[in-house]
């Protein structure tokens, strides 16, 4: 029964919002099909965020959070996946609401676990420098991650993490409206996509995330395992940093 009034809450939700057709995840490919890579210099469009289409998520006390702030107080205590047992801290995300750009990394690691934020450790800082020597403040810009809660031992986050996770994550970009998504690393991507991605073909480029430009990128971590791959990643920020100055700036 409580499915039931579950799937009536979701289409009278879908109602609402896009009348009396019903749109698919098919529907949207036809029109704009999120895995092609294309430039886009688009308006964002919250209506095609997909959490919209989470049934359950839909319904729920953060669902209808109109800030940042009250998303977080609804989320915080958030136990849907084992690793709300196992954090020492919740990690929501940092930085400025109305970001223009948003970063969005793997899962919380060791450090960012401890103190409750996002990127504070070693590979944290290292972006950090590394933005701001292309010209990119890190308050200016916001900063999460799939997943809120840390993986014991750093551990690649399970698909179900993932999948029950995402909405929140979902409903943050919905309430930043960022000009351009940085997604860092492969997760990331494949993540947001819902596809498996291989870095070396999708770095650099931009993506098309509901009519949000995804713009792909290394995790800051795989830098400290490897620094031959700095360069790239520097040479990925200043391109970011060129299409954000000339397409995307308010
Ligand atoms: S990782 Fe996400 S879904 Fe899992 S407990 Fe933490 S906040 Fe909830």
């Amino acid at each position: 029964m409580e499915t039931k009034n579950k799937i009536i809450e979701f289409l009278n939700y879908l109602k609402e919002i896009y009348g009396e057709y019903i749109y698919t995840e098919e529907s949207f490919q036809g029109q704009n099909n999120p895995y092609i890579i294309k430039e886009s210099s688009q308006a964002f469009s919250t209506s095609q965020i997909s959490h919209s289409l989470d049934i359950f998520s839909i319904g729920t006390d953060w669902f209808s959070a109109k800030t940042l702030t009250e998303l977080e107080q609804k989320i915080n205590k958030c136990t849907k996946c084992n690793l709300g047992t196992t954090r020492t801290n919740f990690v929501f995300g940092d930085g400025n609401p109305k970001a223009e750009i948003v970063f969005v990394g793997e899962a919380p690691g060791e450090e960012e676990d401890i103190q409750g934020l996002p990127f504070v450790g070693k590979a944290g800082r290292l972006l950090t420098k590394l933005m701001k020597s292309v010209g990119f403040e890190r308050e200016e810009v916001y900063i999460c991650n799939i997943l809120k809660c840390r993986p014991p031992k750093n551990r690649k986050p399970l698909p179900t993490e993932v999948e029950l996770c995402k909405p929140y994550l979902l409903k943050q970009l919905e309430l930043i409206k960022p000009k351009i998504i940085v997604a860092l690393g492969a997760t990331a991507v494949e993540s947001l996509l819902n596809t498996k991605v291989k870095m070396a073909e999708l770095r650099g480029k931009i993506l098309n995330f509901y009519d949000i430009p995804l713009f792909v990128t290394y995790h800051p971590a795989a830098l400290l395992r490897t620094p031959g791959l700095t360069q790239e990643f520097l040479d990925d920020l200043k391109s970011l940093k060129e299409i954000f100055e000339k397409g995307f700036k308010k």
